[in-house]
């Protein structure tokens, strides 16, 4: 185990030439808290001693407040796969923008990436668009509600769908099938009646969970590989059991693919061969601007239709925006069957590159990599692993690069770059050894 004396004093000199490079960004943060509560307005962004202000970012590098230059290797939590400012995506942003960003009617921007999305993901009978991962896990939960008629359902424990309180439940203390525990203060208590949670990458639990809530359960939503709390892909037959499992239980089978869209040309379902009854979407599918999009078969996706009145309400004052429409359909247009291999071989190239790092500093990160995603994690840090790992993110961040626990490579990502990563995070391992050495057996 890492000793905390040590990892606060490596913590102290890291932080003061953090605080020596980010004059600027200090000083905005600092503003940031008269009127932003902690100085921020988004959860996952924030760290000590203070976030990045970020200026702009094209192709792989942000340039932050104070000219300081970092490689990012986080993409907005995976959602630029080609970068920032790609010149097809922000072209064809541009020239919607120029033409109206909003009115009250529909634009012809939705029908192409709702044909787009139909015709890569083949589960995708229709879609809707909203403007969140967050809200595109929700609408899909209350279509499986509408249309099996049933309120419960089952997902896994720590997998994240975003802030929507219908969702913020982990295992509670009575283990798989005792009631949930809510994810913060703020989640009504009775919203755990409702949810069910089992681990992830076990069906058994599923099955149990299904026998002893006959016809309740209305839908069982798994993210197709587990993207919080360590990446992890399921084990091989897993997602078919969960299929078969919701086919003889009369509930239906939701992906989150708000970040597995982008394994492959169909998302995770693609690669991993198995079709869904509902599909939520975000991230990549708005070409950098605001969006979420949910899916799936076609009787279930009929309660939203637009009939007077609908069976299922689903207004949206900025859904299906132009220009949103206009950077998901350039961004799809993008990814083609090279693209995914570049995507492929440069997470393959990053895993390489950090295993490399490690061995040579004789640091035991362990990395995951699933097509372009990477996670890193520290297993013998113990309930310290967090803190190192925010800790070696903050010290490359010093060197230039932009890390974290779960990072992902984009289409423009050069091998030069993900090399230069190895190296700089050799350096802040070899750094570290003394504080991450105690985590080695
Ligand atoms: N689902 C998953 C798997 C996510 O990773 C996220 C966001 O990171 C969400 C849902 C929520 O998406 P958003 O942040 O767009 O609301």
């Amino acid at each position: 185990m890492p000793q905390a004396e040590s990892l606060e004093a490596a913590r102290r000199s890291i932080e003061a030439t953090y605080m020596e490079r980010t004059p600027n960004s200090r000083a905005m943060h600092g503003r940031a808290e008269n009127s932003l509560p902690g100085g921020e307005t988004r959860t996952a962004t924030f760290f000590r001693p203070y976030p990045t202000y970020i200026a702009a970012g094209h192709g792989t590098e942000l340039t932050d407040v104070d000219g300081n230059r970092l490689v990012d290797f986080t993409f907005n939590s995976t959602s630029m796969i080609h970068g920032h400012t790609h010149p097809n995506v922000v072209q064809a942003i541009q020239r919607r923008v120029g033409e109206g960003t909003a009115w009250n009617a529909p634009n012809t921007g939705q029908v192409d990436l709702a044909e787009m999305l139909c015709e890569r993901v083949p589960s995708l009978e229709r879609v809707r668009f909203c403007n969140s991962g967050t809200e595109a896990n929700m609408q899909a939960i209350k279509a499986a509600r509408a249309f099996t008629g049933r309120d419960l359902i089952i997902k896994m424990d720590v997998a994240y769908h975003g802030t929507y309180e219908g969702v913020e439940i982990l295992t509670g203390s009575g283990g798989w099938g005792g009631s949930g525990k809510p994810v913060s203060r703020g989640v009504p208590r009775n919203t755990i009646d409702n949810v069910l949670v089992a681990p992830f990458d076990d069906a058994e639990v599923v099955e149990w969970l299904l026998e002893s809530h006959p016809e309740q359960v209305a839908a069982v939503v798994v993210n197709p590989a587990q993207t919080q709390g360590g990446l992890r892909g399921p084990s091989p037959g897993y997602l078919q059991s969960l299929l078969h499992l919701t086919r003889a239980h009369g509930a239906l089978l939701m992906f989150d693919e708000v970040i597995t869209l982008r394994l492959s040309r169909g998302g995770g379902q693609e690669l991993y061969g198995v079709r869904p009854d509902l599909t939520a979407m975000g991230k990549i599918i708005g070409g950098g601007l605001p969006v979420g999009g949910f899916g799936g078969r076609a009787d279930v996706m009929e309660l939203f239709a637009d009939h007077h009145p609908p069976k299922l309400p689903h207004a949206g004052t900025f859904n299906g925006n132009p220009a949103t429409m206009a950077g998901g359909i350039a961004t799809l247009q993008l990814l083609d069957g090279l693209a995914f291999r570049r995507l492929s071989d440069g997470g393959e190239l990053l895993g390489q590159a950090i295993l490399t790092a490690a061995q040579r500093s004789g640091v035991l990160l362990q990395v995951i990599q699933i097509e372009s995603l990477l996670g890193v994690e520290l297993p013998e840090a113990g309930n310290m692993a967090g803190e190192i790992i925010e800790l070696i993110g903050l010290a490359l961040l010093n060197r230039g690069y932009k890390f974290a626990s779960m990072m992902a490579v984009s289409t423009v990502t050069t091998e030069r770059e993900i090399d230069g990563l190895g190296d700089a995070l050799a350096g802040v391992l070899a750094d570290l050894h003394p504080v991450v050495a105690h985590s080695a057996p």
